[in-house]
């Protein structure tokens, strides 16, 4: 019979993350833990293949009351989660210009508000060419569609030749682009744009000759490094010009090991008080005829770990702990890949890795053959350390090197 409307986008029977990890569970549950490697899950797994969760935020979570969660919340959130989000997002930095918050589920909601408010139906969306796969489809579920440029050069440094080609390509056509960059510790190669990439990068959208809105998807901001190193690129937004329009992508699913409570914002750094106001009203507004207010419960938590310094003091401990525990696995798996004489995509940190190669599907299927569950892309393999222990991270580096030379 046909129902549904396909209305331009390719849906697929079964998605195909969700999908290849229940072939990686039904095999631990078949032959046990020690016996597989499940490199699919983008969430922080314990060594035990546990999720973890941290239990400074269960204990704020304790403390809710029922109003906490069953009352209705504003749209654009609470006053005491909106400060959180300020607080958490720009650390020991201090934004300059006109700050909005508006919350949203989930980093994913962040991204379906900006698309819907700053781009057309029918408009191309700029983003790297390795890029969540999800981009794509929150692109075409509003009738838009995403452009991308080369992310790295021959040299493996960030293209910045190609992003200032494709961004005046699409401004012949459009008289704004949404521009996304996944940074710190991108989603699936781990790489962060360094300060002199974000010059770059800076000196790029202020002469595109169209307006920017720069979306700043920051999912993986607190296990990309040192917690001031990682935003230090915060002050050179600062030297945006008029024509662009800073907007961060923030969520509450990594940074409080929270994926569940689908919490978000996007939060904006307009220059002046009119632009800021705008996206306030259109933020606002897409949020009430999508998914209109946000889960209350943890917009409260949110708010209490960021208003009790000794209660931040424990989340942040707690966090630097999971933190370099992966950035540890990520130093194994990527000098292991090196010493068995295979580069991975370059890396800086974060969940994933991700190792270029012919016939991906291939690969990955070999590898799935011998229990090692990962991820084929278009042009690779993505490995989530997240989810795998140090040791396990050795042997699918040395699997996989195995298999690509
Ligand atoms: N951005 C990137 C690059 C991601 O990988 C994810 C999640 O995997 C998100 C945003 C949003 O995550 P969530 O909606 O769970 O907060």
């Amino acid at each position: 019979m046909n129902f549904v409307k396909e209305n331009n986008r390719v849906i697929p029977a079964e998605d195909k993350v969700f999908a290849l990890s229940g072939r990686a569970k039904a095999a631990i549950a078949k032959k046990g833990k020690d016996a597989v490697i499940n490199a699919t899950v983008g969430a922080l797994l314990d060594d035990n293949g546990d999720l973890v969760v941290m239990s400074s935020v269960v204990d704020a979570i304790r403390t809710l009351t029922p109003q906490d969660y069953a009352e209705y919340a504003p749209i654009t959130g609470t006053p005491a989660f909106k400060e959180a989000v300020v607080k958490a997002l720009f650390g020991n930095y201090k934004p300059s210009g006109h700050v909005e918050v508006c919350v949203t589920p989930g980093g994913t909601g962040s991204i379906t508000n900006v698309i819907a408010n700053y781009s057309q139906p029918g408009d191309f969306v700029l983003t790297h060419d390795w890029c969540w796969a999800n981009y794509r489809n929150i692109c075409s579920q509003q009738g838009r569609k995403l452009a991308t440029f080369r992310f790295f050069n021959e040299e493996g440094s960030f293209n910045a030749d190609d992003l200032e080609i494709r961004i005046n390509e699409l401004a012949v056509h459009q008289d704004q682009v949404v521009l996304m960059i996944n940074t710190p510790a991108h989603n699936p190669t781990g790489y962060s744009l360094s300060n002199e990439d974000w010059e770059k990068l800076i000196r790029i959208v202020n002469k595109a000759a169209c307006k920017v809105v720069l979306f700043m998807d920051i999912a993986y901001i607190d296990y990309a490094g040192e917690e001031d190193e990682v935003r230090s690129f915060i002050p050179m937004l600062a030297k945006l010009g008029d024509n662009v329009l800073p907007i961060f992508g923030y969520s509450t699913s990594k940074t409080l090991t929270a994926y569940g409570m689908r919490c978000g914002a996007i939060v904006c750094m307009a220059k002046n008080a009119e632009d800021a106001e705008e996206f306030r009203r259109a933020a606002e507004y897409s949020a009430r005829s999508t998914w209109s207010n946000c889960n209350r419960s943890a917009m409260v938590v949110m708010g209490k770990i960021y208003s009790d310094p000794e209660l931040q003091a424990k989340v942040d401990e707690e966090r630097r702990m999971y933190r370099d525990m992966l950035l540890e696995r990520g130093r194994v798996f990527e000098k292991t890949l090196n010493d068995n004489g295979v580069k991975c995509v370059p890396f800086t940190a974060g969940f994933f890795v991700t190792i270029a190669c012919d016939d991906p599907a291939s690969v990955g299927k070999k590898l799935e053959e011998q229990d090692i569950f990962c991820l084929a892309l278009a042009k690779g393999i993505r490995v989530s350390i997240a989810s795998i222990s140090k040791e396990k991270c050795v042997k699918c580096a040395e699997a996989i090197a195995a298999l690509l030379k």
